[in-house]
């Protein structure tokens, strides 16, 4: 059977993450960029070596559109499903434990994704991740690349693509890396350290 990707539901809803994420953000944001690489990329699997393979044997063995939209859809679901309206998630104490060792401090390890989300030129992506000897690390990708390509698991990301911010923060693109911090949900990141 031919693969369908499918658009993930929101455990939130569109005007939930107000007021550091705007409804119109969401509306053009998950609802027009997110389900245009969806879009495209059903459009795309047919009739093609990808027909059988999931989303990331996809992003394992393609390059070109196929790569952008299938590592796109990827990273949206991971950013979106990572954020939530609940003020009160923290890190879980093996996560906040792992953070400190690597980064020695919550902050410090905060500080160091949006200094990297900041020196993204251009397009792309912020992540937090863990490498086969458990160690966490910030990495950046510009565009649509992804660090799972470099055997890498990520728990954490941030988009800086201008569309994740321009309609709430304009070009203050660290004014978003900053209220980000207030919606992250930090149960779903920890789960992604626990099942890594
Ligand atoms: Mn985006």
């Amino acid at each position: 059977m031919t693969t369908t990707i499918k658009l993930p539901e929101l455990p939130y809803a569109l005007n939930a993450l107000e007021p550091y994420i705007s409804e119109e953000t969401m509306n053009y944001h998950y609802g027009k960029h997110h389900q245009a690489y969806v879009n495209n990329l059903n459009n795309l699997i047919p009739d093609s070596e990808f027909e059988n393979m999931s989303l990331e044997e996809i992003i394992m063995n393609s390059d070109g559109g196929i790569f952008n939209n299938a590592a796109q859809v990827y990273n949206h679901s991971f950013y979106f499903l990572a954020l939530t309206p609940n003020s009160g998630t923290t890190p879980s104490t093996s996560l906040e434990e792992a953070i400190i060792r690597d980064f020695e401090s919550v902050d410090n390890m905060k500080k160091e994704l949006n200094t990297a989300a900041m020196g993204q030129f251009g397009s792309g992506w912020a992540w937090l991740v863990v490498d086969k000897d458990d160690k966490l690390s910030i990495v950046k990708r510009s565009n649509a690349e992804t660090p799972i390509t470099d055997d890498l698991k990520p728990i954490l990301c941030i988009d800086v693509w201008e569309h994740a911010y321009y309609i709430d923060y304009r070009n203050l693109r660290a004014e978003y890396l900053e209220k980000l911090w207030n919606i992250v949900n930090w149960d779903e990141v920890s789960s992604r350290w626990d099942n890594k």
